[in-house]
């Protein structure tokens, strides 16, 4: 009898371990307007490491910056690094409500996306993306960029170049905490001469935390097996400013999800399948693929500009493979059963090893 209850008590336990998110990680926004809170950042970054939770900074053109500017804060960071921290990047675009004042957009469309005064705070154009990019470059050093974060409408445009990883998610709904790692294609857009874009990367969902209420209300989701087991990964996100504010909520999820699977967005996606193909190399190169029509409605043919072969995935925007199937030089595809929506065609090329993706619209 005793064995029979340390059997059972043994299955549930491995039954709750397995029916969890097996990966966690928190992001912290580090706003333009806010680069003077350092020392805040510096508080949260030593109570997470107590607590053997590491972080995905995000970081906006004014905290990059500003950390440049200073010998000793950079110092910091590299020591935050070493530690196992990851350093990413934050932008607020120009459909942001703050915008940072960067962007790849030219003036008309800056005027024509803005959200305008009183409500937001228009900001003034300063410069293209270009000296963020590199100073992102210099701040990350020997890691490399790897993580993007940012609120835009159409990303590539303003996008590092070929980033991989990219965070998403919002501030209305607790499930928006919990994900499994999906590809997205931005792109391409042009602009103005440029071709930004087609970036394929891999993403992952986070909810946003600045109380309590909405602490526990990921928590109560994330020990809800019936709702958390469909997702491998839960993600928060906070601001630096919201911890000034108040940081009771901030030690409450540390202690909470202490020892549950904590990395980092690049530790996460790295060792995902999703993530199999999204290296720097080989998102946006240039293989003539043709999808069409594209909108497609009952039927889709792929076509490449020379015999090729290889497999095609298509994911819907949840991270879930709709249809798999074989292809080669032109292949027509069935894809009927497929709601309305915009999808990541991902294609495998044997002759290159390598994978691609495409946007795909099923109308
Ligand atoms: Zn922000």
């Amino acid at each position: 009898m005793k064995h029979i209850s340390l059997l059972l008590i043994s299955i549930a336990f491995s039954l709750s371990l397995w029916s969890q998110p097996e990966n966690s990680f928190f992001v912290i926004h580090c706003d333009p307007g806010f680069s003077h809170l350092f020392p805040k950042l510096r508080q949260m970054v030593d109570s997470a490491t107590v607590h053997n939770v590491p972080l995905t900074l995000e970081l906006s053109p004014q905290w990059v910056y500003s950390i440049l500017e200073d010998d000793a804060k950079l110092q910091q960071v590299r020591e935050w690094q070493e530690w196992g921290h990851e350093i990413a990047a934050h932008h607020h675009s120009i459909f942001h409500c703050f915008w940072d004042s960067l962007t790849n957009y030219v003036a008309d469309s800056i005027m024509l996306y803005q959200p305008q005064a009183p409500a937001c705070d228009s900001g003034v154009l300063i410069s293209n993306m270009q000296p963020f990019w590199d100073s992102l470059d210099v701040l990350c050093g020997d890691s490399l960029l790897l993580t993007w974060g940012s609120s835009d409408n159409n990303p590539a445009v303003d996008m590092y170049p070929d980033v991989p990883y990219r965070t998403d998610g919002g501030r209305t709904d607790p499930a928006q905490a919990f994900s499994n790692p999906y590809p997205v294609v931005h792109g391409p857009t042009e602009m103005a001469g440029q071709t930004y874009g087609p970036y394929l990367t891999c993403q992952i969902n986070y909810f946003f935390i600045d109380n309590i209420g909405k602490v526990n209300a990921v928590k109560n989701l994330y020990l809800d097996n019936g709702f958390s087991n469909d997702y491998s990964v839960v993600g928060v996100v906070t601001h630096v400013f919201d911890f000034n504010a108040n940081p009771s909520y901030f030690f409450n999820w540390l202690n909470f999800i202490e020892g549950k699977g904590c990395k980092t967005v690049r530790q996460i996606l790295r060792e995902n399948p999703c993530m199999v193909f999204a290296s720097k190399e080989v998102a946006g190169q240039g293989i003539d693929i043709d999808i069409f029509p594209n909108p497609a409605h009952s039927a889709v043919t792929i076509s490449f500009g020379k015999p090729l072969s290889g497999q095609l995935s298509i994911f819907d925007n949840l991270g879930k493979e709709m249809l798999r199937s074989e292809i080669n030089n032109q292949t027509t595809l069935d894809v009927s059963a497929l709601p309305p929506g915009i999808y990541t065609a991902l294609f495998y090329i044997s002759e290159y090893d390598l994978y691609t993706g495409r946007k795909l619209v099923i109308q």
